[in-house]
């Protein structure tokens, strides 16, 4: 875990990890559902990584 700014919510915290985004489009009548993953790699708090969808990020912490 590291220290800093959650790239998510902005707040100051102590258990930030590296993480992938993940945007997911539901399915519609239309159209099937899909999930785009964000190659850039951003931190995130608990309650982020709790909330929103994403994958941790395979990359070794700085
Ligand atoms: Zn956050």
């Amino acid at each position: 875990m590291e220290q800093g700014s959650c790239d998510s919510c902005g707040d100051d915290r102590d258990d930030l990890v590296a993480v992938h985004r993940h945007y997911v489009t539901p399915e519609a009548w239309d159209t099937p559902g899909r999930l785009d993953r964000v190659d850039e790699v951003e931190r995130w708090c608990f309650p982020c990584r709790t909330h929103y969808p994403h994958e941790t990020s395979q990359e070794p912490s700085r």
